[in-house]
């Protein structure tokens, strides 16, 4: 039997210490960040927040309202080729930076890419997701559509240790997804005894992408701005949020009225309820790996935003980050026992 001792950490085991700066205001910040990416050799502006590829977040009315800021949405796969169709009429004309198409690795997924690209071949990102990114047929499949669309920008995960994270940039992938385990409505810890904290994934997994030149997303337990800046700090190039950015006007889900408040309905993409709803139940051989939840109803996603916005800025100010680039360089986490006073909550 095998124990590493290294003790690995989460959001809620550290805090950034404050840095001497010469930064006045918040104001001076810029989250933009520039990017070429490695196989595809396709450029890339914005700030590096993305919706997850969830039916309940990573929505076309989603990616309106991100992309007008500059932050990204991964498109769920569930949508059809008319859906596509109705929506890429009206969109923006940059649209096609701040989206990506989402895929599994069954044929019939990779069938849908494939009429996906062939009719609106501007598209330029494609998010090939699974919950386990550890089987060779899943990096077989990375290199098969690396192969087959060479300047895409390919996504591919999910991991959480750099091993798998060279194998993947090796495949062709440009940007690899971290994080098994730690996303709100995710049970997987619990269902099977597997995971990593995600901080400590984060640090491991771009010190492996970077040194090949790859990038990656931090995928899943981001609960506060906090935690989005504390996962910058740590090295991810980008933050994917699921449960942040759901309940709100753009997310899916059905809205619920109890006793007045109005709540939306989220759920994981391994839940029962997504698998009732794509696939028509759970099969035998399985057990869910998600929970559905009611999240009380957030309004319009761009007051979240604002809040995500101004608290990354603020971290930004503290440690003397004058680009979100330097955010990196400028943290020194410390490890802690203790995060926010509870005494009004
Ligand atoms: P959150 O931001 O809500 O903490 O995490 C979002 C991430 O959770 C998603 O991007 C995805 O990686 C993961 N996720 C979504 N649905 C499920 C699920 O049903 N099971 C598991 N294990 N993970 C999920």
């Amino acid at each position: 039997m095998r124990i590493e001792n290294d003790l690995k950490l989460g959001f809620k085991d550290v805090m950034i210490r404050p840095k001497r700066s010469t930064l006045k205001s918040r104001s001076e910040v810029s989250l933009d960040r520039e990017f070429t990416f490695l196989n595809s050799k396709a450029e890339w502006k914005g700030i590096p927040i993305m919706a997850a590829n969830m039916d309940t977040v990573g929505t076309f009315e989603m990616a309106l309202a991100l992309s007008q800021q500059k932050l990204f949405t991964a498109i769920h796969k569930h949508y059809t080729l008319d859906q596509w169709d109705t929506f890429l009429d009206t969109a923006p004309a940059n649209i096609e930076n701040y989206i990506a198409l989402s895929t599994g690795i069954s044929k019939e997924d990779a069938d849908k890419v494939k009429a996906v690209i062939s009719k609106h071949p501007f598209l330029k990102f494609i998010c090939i997701d699974v919950a386990n990114g550890y089987s060779e047929h899943f990096a077989d499949f990375v290199q098969q559509t690396r192969d087959a669309y060479p300047d895409k920008v390919i996504i591919a995960g999910n991991v959480v240790t750099g091993e798998m994270v060279e194998q993947l940039v090796l495949s062709g992938a440009d940007i690899v997804k971290v994080g098994i385990g730690p996303g709100s409505v995710c049970t997987t810890r619990v269902k099977t005894g597997v995971g990593y904290p995600q901080l400590s994934a984060i640090i491991e997994c771009a010190d492996a992408a970077h040194g090949l030149g790859g990038q990656i997303i931090s995928d899943g337990g981001c609960t506060t701005p906090g935690d989005i800046a504390k996962a910058f700090g740590a090295g991810a190039d980008f933050v994917m949020l699921g449960g942040m950015l759901a309940g709100h006007a753009e997310s899916g889900g059905e809205l619920i009225t109890k006793n007045g408040e109005r709540y939306k309905q989220f759920y994981g993409m391994s839940s029962a309820t997504a698998m009732e709803k794509h696939v028509g139940g759970v099969a035998n051989y399985r057990a869910s790996e998600g929970k559905t939840v009611e999240v009380p109803y957030k309004g319009d996603v761009k007051d979240t935003l604002q809040d995500i916005l101004g608290g990354l800025r603020s971290t930004c100010t503290y440690v003397g980050a004058q680009r979100l680039k330097e955010l990196t360089k400028r943290t020194t986490f410390i490890r802690v026992a203790e995060q926010e006073n509870q005494v009004y909550n």
